[in-house]
């Protein structure tokens, strides 16, 4: 006799559960999913919302105006999709979205940490905190300067809740922040499957009780984490948008506790938990002070590189770096004024190369500075974060432009003088006249230095 029933794939299991997922996207076979469905492995509800008013179920938008009536060639009739969240498939009143309710994947409990770092005073006290947080169940604030080595304090806390069996997630609004934690953790946990998730990513198989995600892939899952980590939690886009902060409570389970860490906390972060469960390092692992910006006016920047020319300061600037060897960030405020410049250095030095934010080439470009095998990079905000080079010099055309905010400041100076052997390093906010942000980044590292270096 032929066995006539059907056995649940292990793999459909581990890949939906914890997910909300369009039932037309699945990447499994439609009759495995209809057996799924049928042995109601899968609670079933409606793509929008309508009443008591209109929502998106997968990204909880309810903007009446983020949403389209058009004509469906699915269902035959009018109906109504999200705009919100359509980058990830369409979500309309006749999609339905699956939430995975049948058996539970299986969770291991060994995983082994395999890092032989050594924690500074301040970091084990903030690993300490960390810890305890967790393990309580209370949300924490950590905040720490750029270079104080932020992901090596998340290591005891991930490791005692995977050996709890409990499912992580570290989810950042910045796919680079993703692609340069990924491979650390990796490295560490060598035993633990984790997944990598962002826009364009590729398919990862089996069950990922560690998951590093950008916060709009958290429009994907459902009351699925125990313990939720939100790094660079002030990164654009996840201050300017509230869905994206809805999306972190609507990923994680109810009383799962976030852990927010974060070298420039909001105010609104840091009123929250200033009081209690709250971690602060004002200085770098390697114990030298943060690099102080200095202001540099370079008045009309704009017209000159207009009329073919590089204003002579930075031209200077960028000189001195290529004589001693040191690689280089420039940061320009907009991508029109930087393929404007683009040319203008590489007529001092051919090999210098640009990078913006859609860039498919954005990964190999910073690997080659990274080694070493162009002098220098200029770009668009999207590194001010998440990116480590060794002894780089880094400039800002333009600080005083309204897209480079305190915020922003901050985290392009925290670049420069990372590494233990070149602790120092030239952050040089070039401009058209200062603004409040310059000298409110200045007066923070100030702050910092005063704190982390008291006389
Ligand atoms: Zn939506
Ligand atoms: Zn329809």
């Amino acid at each position: 006799m032929k066995y006539k029933g059907w056995i649940l794939p292990p793999a459909l299991r581990d890949f939906h559960e914890g997910r909300i997922w369009l039932r037309n996207h699945s990447p499994f076979s439609a009759i495995d999913m209809e057996r799924a469905i049928s042995n109601q492995y899968f609670y079933i509800i409606e793509g929008i919302q309508k009443k008591p008013f209109i929502k998106c179920n997968r990204c909880h938008n309810t903007d009446p105006e983020l949403f389209t009536v058009f004509d469906c060639a699915g269902c035959r009739r009018s109906c109504i999709y999200c705009r919100h969240c359509i980058r990830m498939g369409r979500v309309s009143s006749c999609t339905q979205l699956l939430l995975w309710i049948g058996p539970k994947a299986l969770k291991k409990r060994q995983h082994l940490l395999q890092w032989t770092g050594q924690f500074t005073e301040l970091q084990q006290q903030a690993a300490n905190e960390i810890l305890a947080s967790v393990r309580a169940g209370r949300s924490h604030l950590t905040s720490a300067v750029c270079g104080a080595g932020k992901t090596e304090l998340l290591f005891p806390a991930v490791h005692d809740a995977l050996k709890r069996a409990l499912r992580v997630c570290i989810a950042t609004p910045r796919t680079d922040v993703v692609l340069e934690l990924y491979p650390r953790f990796q490295h560490v946990f060598p035993q633990t499957v984790i997944h990598a998730l962002y826009g364009g990513a590729p398919k990862q198989d089996g069950y990922a009780q560690l998951v590093i995600a950008t916060t709009h892939q958290l429009y994907r899952f459902d009351r699925a984490f125990d313990v939720m980590i939100v790094d660079e939690a002030d990164a654009f886009p996840y201050t300017f948008d509230e869905t994206l902060q809805r999306a972190v409570e609507k990923a994680k389970k109810a009383d799962a506790p976030i852990i927010f860490v974060t070298a420039t906390p909001s105010t609104r972060l840091q009123q929250a938990f200033q009081q209690e469960s709250y971690s602060f390092i004002p200085k770098r692992y390697h114990n030298h002070p943060l690099p102080v910006p200095q202001f540099s006016a370079l008045w009309n920047y704009e017209k000159s590189f207009y009329r073919g020319k590089i204003p002579t300061r930075l031209k200077n600037w960028t000189e001195q770096c290529l004589a001693q060897q040191q690689p280089f960030l420039l940061f320009f405020p907009t991508i029109a004024l930087m393929d404007k410049a683009i040319s203008l250095f590489q007529s001092i030095d051919p090999k210098i190369v640009a990078v913006h934010a859609e860039d498919p080439e954005r990964k190999e470009k910073v690997l080659k500075l990274r080694q070493q095998e162009i002098p220098g990079l200029l770009t668009t905000t999207i590194l001010e974060r998440g990116i480590t080079i060794r002894n780089v010099q880094v400039a800002v055309v333009g600080a005083e432009s309204s897209i480079f905010t305190a915020n922003a400041l901050i985290q392009i100076a925290g670049r420069v003088g990372r590494h233990q052997d070149f602790p120092n390093g030239d952050v040089r906010f070039f401009h058209h006249g200062v603004t409040t942000s310059m000298d409110e980044a200045r007066a923070k590292i100030l702050y910092y230095n005063k704190k982390g270096f008291p006389l």
